[in-house]
């Protein structure tokens, strides 16, 4: 709908296909705009080797047969964020692109907070909330982006100001033949930025070639890098402020709340506005969100955990807790590997699944118990567990195979957990 208003915005009118039978939408795609035909139920060859260009969905893999056809014929084939970047091409405004396999919405929504408190003229979309074409009925002088490796695909002409990507680990591996690929999607943002961030501790992240570059990581860094030391957020040798006043937990969100403190200064967002946002910001719902307490039980949603890498994350930032760790996993593994789930199940005293591809997660841990619902998931934590313990959802997995997005997910379990206390 965002691509269809653009599009007739500029005096285009567009073909639409969906490859379902009734797209969601279709009804009102109809009602606004009445000139646009629709295909539904498939992608139609005929009308994409004529078309001028197309513009496809980042849900949709570039390699469809229908539309590698019209690409191989010469017919270019980009995305939505492709259209931004040409619009803003010839303006003053300032991008930042955040990608990685993990914490891109919780480093752009920072990124936006600090850019907020320093009173700049900005908005943030792209991956997260706001569809990027639609940022411009309201143009900024600062657009904060969440990109993501399908979006960056079809991308090319970005122009950032900075650009980061936070880290790689697998995922989507339904699209990619290879990590490799996946990686390189992302790090395609490279190319299209005046300065690169990087993770230091995560060698996948380091740019093929050497950029306008500088690094992030909890570690001690050097020269101008950010990083930690001896308790303090640092830049270089610069104290920025001790990490026992950040409000976020777990290490994983303090590499994220570097990162967003080294993009937003790059764009000269002062020291004193960066603080001021680390003290406050507690976290985005649905990631490491806790949702309740009850009869001692912490109960704990990150149903934003889509794959391996941010179960894992959950697992070793929760572990230090004295409690056992109860985990409520499983969904649409979209092709992974669970394998490097197996170390940070150690952690965990019981495995609940529940999915599509739960048993390939209750196969890593002996004892996992499986069950069909969300309802008969949360039931079971809530008997198997004891005061002091943590009940947490982070499966791992998409949610499609059982709910419309993770929201949904993250919202039926924070309902079942709200059962239970009555
Ligand atoms: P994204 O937008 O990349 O999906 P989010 O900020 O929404 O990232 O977080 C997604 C999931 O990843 C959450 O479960 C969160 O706890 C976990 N996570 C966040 N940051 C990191 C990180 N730096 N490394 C690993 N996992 C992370």
């Amino acid at each position: 709908m965002s691509v269809v208003r653009y599009l007739c915005d500029q005096g285009i009118t567009p073909l639409v296909m969906d490859s379902r039978e009734q797209p969601p939408g279709a009804d009102k795609l109809a009602a606004a705009y009445p000139d646009v035909e629709l295909i539904a139920g498939g992608f139609d060859c005929r009308y994409l080797v004529q078309a001028t260009q197309i513009v496809i969905s980042p849900g949709i893999s570039v390699e469809t047969p229908e539309v590698r056809a019209a690409f191989d014929m010469g017919i270019e084939v980009i995305g939505d964020v492709e259209l931004f970047a040409r619009a803003i091409a010839n303006s003053p405004a300032r991008v930042i692109g955040i990608t990685g396999s993990n914490g891109k919405s919780t480093v752009t929504t920072l990124v936006g907070e600090m850019a907020a408190a320093a009173g700049l003229s900005y908005t943030l979309g792209g991956n997260i909330g706001i569809p990027v074409l639609d940022l411009l009925l309201n143009p900024k002088e600062l657009y904060v982006l969440e990109l993501s490796s399908f979006q960056l695909e079809t991308t090319h002409s970005l122009n950032c100001i900075a650009a980061t990507c936070l880290n790689i680990s697998e995922d989507h591996m339904d699209r990619y033949n290879d990590l490799e690929s996946y990686r390189q999607a992302k790090l395609n943002l490279y190319d299209q930025s005046k300065s690169v961030l990087f993770n230091r501790e995560d060698l996948l992240t380091l740019p093929n070639s050497p950029m306008n570059q500088n690094s992030f990581g909890l570690d001690a860094p050097e020269v101008d890098a950010w990083g930690g030391a001896e308790g303090n957020i640092v830049r270089g040798s610069s104290v920025i402020m001790p990490i026992s006043e950040v409000a976020l937990v777990g290490s994983h969100n303090h590499a994220n709340l570097i990162a967003a403190m080294a993009l937003a200064s790059s764009v000269d967002i002062g020291r004193e506005y960066l603080v001021e946002v680390a003290k406050q910001f507690t976290g985005l719902t649905h990631r490491c969100e806790v949702v309740a307490d009850i009869a001692g039980v912490t109960y704990v949603n990150d149903s934003k955990a889509t794959n391996v890498g941010a179960t894992v994350a959950a697992i070793e930032g929760l572990s230090e807790h004295l409690g056992e760790l109860i985990l409520i996993a499983g969904g649409d593994g979209k092709g992974a590997d669970f394998t490097a789930l197996a170390t940070a199940l150690e952690r965990v005293s019981s495995v609940i699944t529940l999915g599509k591809d739960g048993d390939k997660i209750a196969a890593l841990k002996e004892g996992s118990q499986s069950v069909k619902t969300m309802a008969e998931a949360v039931a079971l934590a809530n008997e198997i567990s004891t005061a002091g313990d943590i009940v947490i959802l982070s499966p791992a997995c998409a949610s499609l195979d059982m709910y419309p997005n993770f929201m949904a997910r993250g919202d039926d379990f924070r309902a079942e957990v709200g059962k239970l206390n009555a």
